[in-house]
């Protein structure tokens, strides 16, 4: 590491008095502020030199060790000096680093500084996020729902303002800004801090006569009924932004925001995946084996379903245009699913029982297999009769 020696970087002779110093810094990190040369690297490095050459010869102690020892006097491992740089003034990383450099600069009357906003304290209100039940219909074809909100409001007692007689003064510490100047000493020279005035809690008021509601906050929770319009198409996990409706600000700050997020209630027919809906259907046998038109429920009225002759269990038909309406769009619908299954009966009378003893026996047992059939009375079973 060959470091410049500190005097060469400020540019000034050795026996520089503390206002030379300080002058011969001002002047080049106002060479070298980054603001000036954006993505400049060189000017970055040149920068931080120039700040670290500021903070021990701006101050007398270390000014003193490091005219007796040089860089030793502040490299940890060399044992000479002890403490030097407490590390923390150049790895805070750039976003804080040109915090400081905004307030630096703004005292110096350094024009169009980027971080001239200044540090009120005025605070966002939280997000909220609500988990809001549809029924699969109401998320399907769309739905308005009142909605109760658990929520921070201005207190309704005082009007938000935290005094029962909704008069309060401007705080006299901040002038009502909200926010104090904190001037320290640090290796940059004189540093101007804002921080959220003490006095005030960074409100900006003083109450005298706190509204016994709120306490004096100004706020309270409560629960608020909102109005929410579901779009056809909405699914599970989807959620509605009601900008502005989460938590109030504070100090000035704006609201949070809203997210209703979908939860679907299951359905006693349907599952629903996208835009498409699954269903089961269970026929009879004879159904099946000889073809029929069988009424299905559907979402928003009853479908015909044709079943070919021969169609075995488990089979799955798809009805396209039946699913759910696709979301943003006026016609555009999934496709509803079906599956057929056989149903055996548990209990059958006399009757049915010959009818199907009388079919069986009709039929083309060849065609079984054993797994089909009945261990007991199948296909090995009459053989051996
Ligand atoms: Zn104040
Ligand atoms: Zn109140």
């Amino acid at each position: 590491m060959d470091k410049r020696d500190y005097y060469e970087v400020l540019g000034v002779s050795k026996n520089a008095t503390a206002d030379e110093i300080k002058k011969a810094y001002r002047q080049l990190a106002k060479q070298y502020h980054p603001d000036l040369h954006p993505g400049d690297k060189e000017c970055e490095e040149k920068f931080k030199e120039l700040n670290e050459a500021n903070e021990v010869l701006s101050d007398p102690d270390k000014r003193a060790k490091y005219d007796q020892f040089g860089h030793a006097a502040f490299d940890p491992t060399s044992g000479a000096g002890g403490s030097g740089f407490s590390g923390s003034g150049f790895t805070g990383g750039f976003g804080g680093f040109d915090d400081i450099l905004g307030s630096i600069f703004s005292n110096f009357g350094f024009g169009g500084s980027t971080s001239g906003q200044r540090r009120s304290s005025a605070v966002r209100g939280d997000d909220l996020k609500v988990y809001v039940e549809l029924t699969l219909e109401e998320a399907a074809f769309g739905c308005t729902k009142e909605v109760n909100i658990q929520k921070t409001v201005p207190c309704d007692q005082c009007a938000g303002t935290g005094s029962k007689s909704k008069t309060r003064a401007k705080c006299t510490v901040c002038g009502g800004s909200g926010y104090q100047r904190k001037v320290t000493n640090s290796f940059l020279g004189q540093m101007v801090r804002e921080m959220p005035c003490e006095n005030c809690n960074g409100t900006g008021f003083t109450i005298t006569d706190p509204c016994g509601t709120c306490g004096g906050r100004g706020w309270m929770r409560r629960t608020v009924k909102i109005t929410a319009d579901f779009p056809r198409g909405i699914n599970e996990g989807q959620s509605l932004k009601k900008a502005g409706q989460g938590n109030m600000g504070l100090n000035g700050g704006p609201n949070g925001d809203l997210y209703l997020s979908v939860k679907l209630k299951k359905h006693k027919t349907f599952t629903r995946e996208n835009y498409d809906i699954y269903q089961t259907v269970y026929l009879t046998f004879p159904q099946l084996a000889l073809g029929t038109t069988v009424k299905i429920p559907g979402l928003d009225s009853m479908v015909d379903l044709k079943i070919p002759e021969g169609t075995p269990s488990g089979k799955q038909f798809r009805i396209t245009g039946k699913g759910v309406p696709v979301l943003n769009t006026k016609t555009n619908r999934g496709d509803m699913f079906v599956t057929v299954e056989v149903v055996i009966p548990s209990k059958l009378t006399e009757q049915q029982k010959a009818i199907l003893r009388e079919y069986d026996d009709a039929g083309d047992k060849i065609l079984r297999t054993d797994q089909q059939a009945d261990p007991k009375k199948g296909f090995f079973g009459k053989f051996k009769k």
